[in-house]
């Protein structure tokens, strides 16, 4: 298959912002492998910021992060995503290249603790104000569980409404698959 599947499709927005010394965020943490890869892009002299509501999510991506020597470049932090800005150091204001949200519930974990429509709009509009000209945000959105679908159509209507003097936005999808496939939603700040 020629078509990027969906995850390789964010992977390979990530690489086109993120280059070593910068600064990125995983608002997601989930089990760290948006975070790691993340890490492995902005070297030890960058910064990645990673988010999460779950304890559980903290300790499998710090045991991963260790394991792959990743961690010193890391910090983790044990919150919800809607107070970014409370964590983001002053001197990294303005400076953030890339940020992936990796919506939904943690695999293998509590499938009734998961992202929420407000609560992720409030991150996106903090974050938006944290990125550098050109920086970008990638929402992989999942909607076949339940609560999926309010949280997949607020967020349809904040990005459709962003003005575009602002943003550039665009959906990646397939629109022909069984199941409630996911999608991503890309923001590059102008
Ligand atoms: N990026 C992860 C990875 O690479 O394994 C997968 C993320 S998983 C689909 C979604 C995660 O979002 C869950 O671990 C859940 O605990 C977390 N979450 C839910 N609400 C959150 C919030 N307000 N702030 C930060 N994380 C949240």
């Amino acid at each position: 298959m020629k078509l990027d599947r969906i995850l390789p499709f964010a992977r390979l927005l990530l690489e086109k912002a993120v280059h070593p010394g910068d600064i990125a965020v995983d608002g997601t943490m989930g089990n760290g492998f948006d975070t790691a890869f993340l890490a492995n892009l902005t070297g030890e002299n960058g910064q990645v910021y990673s988010f999460d509501i779950q304890k559980e999510a903290l300790e499998n991506t710090r045991a991963k992060l260790v394991n792959e020597g990743l961690i010193k470049q890391c910090t983790l932090i044990h919150a919800g995503h809607e107070l970014l800005s409370t964590y983001i150091k002053p001197e990294h204001a303005g400076k953030i290249t890339g940020a992936i949200f990796n919506l939904g519930y943690l695999p293998g974990g509590d499938k009734s603790i998961i992202t929420q429509a407000e609560t992720t709009k409030t991150a996106i509009e903090q974050l938006f104000n944290h990125l550098a000209p050109e920086g970008i945000i990638i929402l992989v959105i999942y909607h076949g569980h339940p609560g999926g679908s309010q949280e997949r159509d607020a967020l349809m209507d904040y990005v459709q409404s962003f003005p575009q003097e602002k943003a550039h936005i665009l959906k990646y999808g397939f629109i022909n698959q069984a199941n409630h496939p996911p999608f991503i939603v890309a923001i590059e700040k102008r």
